[in-house]
């Protein structure tokens, strides 16, 4: 009889989970693989990584991501195919969706016309953008295009195309919410990855060009998130495994060869032998488990990560004078004690807060120390922050009824990583059975780290290793 054919995914993250749970289904649909067996070991005590919902209390608070944008449609065929649908729900419409927060105070900064990354035409109808802004922005058109195809950061290249007004006053603010790190340091490639390709092909970002924002050509995509919250979506998927296939508390510590087969050793000394390993966790925790193999672990590229830590704050309504009106504000230059933004989360979604309370979240760049598992060693400090920010912004001196604090790590994309990760997926293509998938690679966004967990899948399928095996 033929051995069975053995995967471990590394990481049960929402990577992880959609590589398991597709690779799980081929299993069982595809006769080629249907004796293969897939394992998941996490290395904490839960499934979802950076899907962290809480409920409690009425609320629904969610720690890390709160919703996604939908472009390629990814999310919404996952949950249809895990009976989801029925969960997916828009954000709520506000006329203005966030405001910046400057020495004025709030000014519309994302309003009618969309978002400015993906549609810079709508910086013309910008509140945010001074008039001289607008008409450095007006002049675009005009600007050559960059010979040489080599990558620069989002600075560089939004102040190159665009102007230096535009960067302070729209960009800076709202990227350095959106992805982790200074824009001086982003790649433009890896981070805008539609814009720069508007301009290699000798297009204007503002001359309809940028409108990439979504298919169907509207000024403003919908937001859309799961009425139960955004873990809903990986305990779906930890439901369609088998019971005894996910491993929580399970921290795989190395990887290397054996007699022709992957060894994934655990922190407990547990050794497991396998054909097939997908690693969806940072890259750092890849170039820790690859010690043992120091020419694959040299290709891995030191992906560096910026520290958030997330603040869910629940007040009585009657704390908060000012309307929340939108769906929450970003700091401007200089505005905020490390403070880069604060979602007004009862007003953004339905039923987040019980009636006659709201939950407001805030994001903190500059975050208090951490453990080793991400958990601020201080979370008092965090809310310390986030108090002092809210009465600034929103003159909230009250206490608030209870609080939740969250830390992350999240992925840097710095100038040169599109190539660093096509150089690193080349050399991979010489370990069959060693495959990644995360948002440590190819974009952050739930949509692009699905893909990612999907793209690994097909790539063990299409592999020759399991059909060797069997
Ligand atoms: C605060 C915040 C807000 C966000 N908001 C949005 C948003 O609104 N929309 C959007 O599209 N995206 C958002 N994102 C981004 C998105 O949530 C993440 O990019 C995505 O969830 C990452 O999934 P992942 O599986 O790649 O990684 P992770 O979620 O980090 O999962 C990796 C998992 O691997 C485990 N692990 C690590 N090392 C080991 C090991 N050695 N052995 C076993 N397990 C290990 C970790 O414990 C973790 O569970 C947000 C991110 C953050 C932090």
């Amino acid at each position: 009889m033929t051995p069975t054919p053995r995967i471990v995914v590394v990481g049960g993250g929402l990577a992880g989970l959609t590589a398991a749970f597709r690779l799980s289904l081929a299993s069982s649909e595809n006769e080629k693989t249907a004796v293969s067996q897939v394992v998941l070991v996490e290395a904490s005590d839960r499934i979802g990584g950076k899907l962290c919902t809480e409920r409690s209390s009425g609320f629904v608070i969610e720690g890390g991501a709160d919703s996604w944008v939908p472009r390629t449609g990814e999310v919404e065929s996952l949950a249809e195919e895990l009976g989801l649908a029925h969960q997916i729900t828009p954000a709520v419409e506000c006329s203005v969706r966030a405001y910046r927060r400057d020495n004025r105070g709030f000014v519309p900064f994302l309003a009618e016309g969309g978002s400015p990354v993906g549609r810079p035409s709508s910086l013309l109808s910008n509140p945010a953008l001074s008039l001289l802004g607008r008409a450095r922005v007006r002049l675009e058109p005009l600007i050559p295009r960059r010979l040489k195809g080599e990558d620069e950061s989002v600075k560089s290249f939004i102040q190159r195309r665009l102007g230096g007004r535009a960067y302070r006053e729209v960009y800076e603010p709202l990227l350095g919410g959106i992805f982790g790190g200074d824009p001086g340091e982003l790649s433009a490639q890896a981070t805008l990855a539609p814009l720069v390709q508007v301009e290699a092909d000798g297009g204007s970002l503002i001359r309809g060009g940028g409108a990439q924002e979504n298919d169907k050509g509207t000024a403003r995509p919908p937001i859309l998130t799961f009425s139960e919250g955004m873990s809903s979506l990986a305990e779906a998927l930890r439901g369609s495994l088998g019971v005894n296939d996910v491993q929580t508390s399970t921290r795989a510590k190395r990887i290397f060869r054996d007699s022709g087969q992957w060894v994934v050793r655990m922190d407990t000394g547990v050794e497991e032998r396998c054909d097939v390993v997908v690693m969806a966790t940072s890259a750092c925790a890849v170039r820790d488990m690859l010690s043992e193999l120091t020419d694959v672990q040299q290709s891995v590229p030191e992906v560096p990560s910026a520290r958030t830590t997330v603040v869910n704050l629940a007040y009585p309504n009657s704390a908060v004078s000012r309307p929340l009106d939108a769906h929450g504000y970003l700091n401007g230059r200089g505005i905020g004690n490390g403070v880069s933004a604060c979602t007004w989360s009862s007003a953004k979604f339905r039923y987040r807060a019980p009636p006659n309370q709201v939950l407001l979240r805030c994001f903190i760049r500059v975050a208090p120390a951490a453990d080793k598992e991400g958990r601020p060693e201080n979370p008092e400090e965090a809310v310390a922050l986030a108090r002092d920010e809210l009465a600034g912004s929103l003159a909230i001196t009250k206490a608030p009824i209870q609080t939740w604090v969250h830390s992350w790590s999240v992925p840097v994309y710095r100038v040169g990583h599109a190539q660093r990760i096509s150089d690193l997926r080349a050399r991979l293509t010489e370990l069959p059975g060693l495959h990644l998938a995360g948002s440590a690679y190819d974009g952050a966004s739930i949509e692009a780290v699905i893909r990612s967990g999907m793209r690994a899948a097909t790539a063990v399928h299409n592999s020759d290793i399991l059909q060797e095996t069997l």
